[in-house]
């Protein structure tokens, strides 16, 4: 896998766009940054990704159950979480362009530069300090290291900095309709907290003993300031996190589970371990006792995807304690109360989307017997998710052949998703497919109205073969 290929991820972004995945929100109106739409083959794709990691989670695992809980909550959920309090980065303006940067991205820019022109030592040493000073809460130590690294603003070149400051990441808004009334209250910047006010509700009402996980999926948001890379980091996206509650003192012993779980689901989504890396935070979070990413070698260099956190029982004792109330589980096995400690997993949606994409996309060029050159742009989906399973092609739009196709399309569609297209040469139509990620299309022929069989190609190999309709449905599932 390349990573830092910057061609490719514009050509992702351009086909994402081209090939109705990914719009840019509003852009009829010159777009909102960092906010997007799914478009109707995102929208399923996304929706497959969901459910594959849903399913994984709670059909797979007897002790994980699901909730849906509210992007709006109390707002005294966010101090004791410690979001209202802590959940800043470091930030640093340039007096000149008046750009924001995040010190982080700002330093890692000037290091990626660095390694670029082959020095690859100064960048190394460059990321270490950072992360130290970053550790440490030094700012001042951080504006130092850019002031002396000469870092410059990439939109007035100058290096004329202010001091590094926090920045506060959740959004508000007012609850109550009349002003003096309303409270301030926040969107969600992760969905964990509406898991840990619900710990009880939960494991009361669905008789759960530890250990237990509650999963969830749904919207968070934050507003990022350096807003790059596409859908990586958004303002509004979604997050797949579970909570798993465990007897304090077997917070290691599951830590490594959860890591090697997470790792083998990525692995059954079709990805090859080798584009994957374990990286341990070095600055660990105010809640965490140990915390690692699962890091993907996107087009752009290896990023988080997503975070296993050793929680502690940071999050339920602070809600104990806001609260009033008990949140403490009786563990018969012991005969002891306490406060369970939690091991999260926590995984961007839209980014596993972008990563599907960019493992997905491949631009193939091959000489066809008669020495002519030709070439293609194919997802190569894994079948389990792709958008549309089968697609259903008649050869000509008459002689009878459309409608043994819609009467293909009629049976199979309540099996998977399937498209019916009979506008455009045969070659055009298996292109489009290709572009969509669609793993098989079938195309009926005047042979089909003979011996009811049809011609079945394949999107990774585009080799093709002949298979009777009548087993057509268990064939395809076979493959999904
Ligand atoms: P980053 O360092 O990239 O900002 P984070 O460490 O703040 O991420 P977490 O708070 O651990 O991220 O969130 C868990 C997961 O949610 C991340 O691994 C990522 O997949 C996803 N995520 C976080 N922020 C964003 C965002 N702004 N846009 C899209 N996905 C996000």
């Amino acid at each position: 896998m390349v990573v830092n290929d910057q061609n490719k991820f514009q050509a992702i972004i351009s086909h994402a766009k081209e090939y109705g995945f990914v719009f840019q929100s509003s852009e009829i109106y010159d777009g909102l940054s960092a906010v997007y739409d799914y478009g109707p083959w995102g929208s399923e794709l996304k929706k497959n990704i969901r459910e594959a990691w849903w399913n994984a989670m709670t059909r797979m695992h007897d002790n994980i159950v699901g909730i849906d809980a509210a992007i709006f909550m109390h707002p005294t959920t966010w101090k004791a979480s410690g979001h209202v309090d802590n959940f800043s980065d470091p930030m640093i303006d340039n007096k000149d362009s008046k750009k924001r940067y995040r010190v982080d991205h700002l330093i890692e820019g000037v290091a990626d530069a660095l390694s670029k022109e082959g020095k690859t030592t100064e960048a190394e040493k460059l990321i270490a300090d950072m992360e130290a000073l970053l550790a440490a809460n030094d700012y001042a130590g951080l504006k130092q290291l850019i002031d002396d690294n000469k870092m410059k603003c990439s939109v007035s070149g100058t290096c004329n900095w202010t001091d590094v400051r926090q920045f506060n990441l959740m959004f508000s808004t007012q609850l109550g309709s009349v002003a003096e009334d309303a409270s301030e209250i926040y969107l969600r910047p992760e969905t964990a907290q509406g898991i840990f006010v619900n710990f009880l509700n939960v494991q009361k009402t669905a008789r759960m003993k530890i250990p237990f996980g509650i999963a969830q999926v749904g919207k968070a948001f934050r507003n990022e300031i350096v807003a790059r890379q596409f859908i990586f980091r958004m303002r509004e996206f979604e997050q797949m996190e579970m909570q798993f509650f465990i007897r304090p003192g077997t917070q290691q012993e599951w830590y490594a589970y959860w890591k090697a779980e997470r790792m083998k689901w990525h692995e059954s989504m079709g990805i090859p371990a080798t584009s994957y890396r374990f990286h341990d935070h070095v600055k660990l979070a105010h809640y965490a006792d140990a915390a690692v990413d699962i890091e993907f070698a996107f087009p752009f260099g290896w990023k988080e995807v997503e975070g296993i956190h050793s929680r502690t029982d940071f999050d339920l004792k602070s809600h104990q304690q806001y609260s009033g109330k008990k949140l403490q589980y009786f563990d018969t096995e012991i005969n002891q109360n306490y406060v369970p400690y939690v091991i999260e997993t926590s995984i961007g949606l839209d980014r596993m989307f972008l990563l599907t994409m960019c493992h997905a996309y491949q631009e193939e060029k091959w000489t066809k017997e008669d020495g002519s050159e030709d070439s293609r742009v194919v997802l190569k989906i894994p079948a389990k998710i792709a958008p549309i399973k089968l697609a259903v092609l008649p050869l000509l739009k008459k002689e009878g052949l459309p409608d043994i196709a819609k009467e293909i399309m009629a049976t199979c569609r309540t099996e998977f998703y399937c498209f019916y297209e009979e506008k455009d040469t045969i070659g055009k139509r298996y292109r489009r497919m290709d572009a969509l990620g669609t793993p098989f299309c079938i195309t009926i022929d005047h042979q089909t109205k003979e011996d009811q069989t049809v011609t079945i190609r394949y999107r990774d190999t585009m080799t093709q073969e002949r298979i009777p309709i009548q087993g057509l449905v268990a064939f395809i599932k076979s493959k999904l």
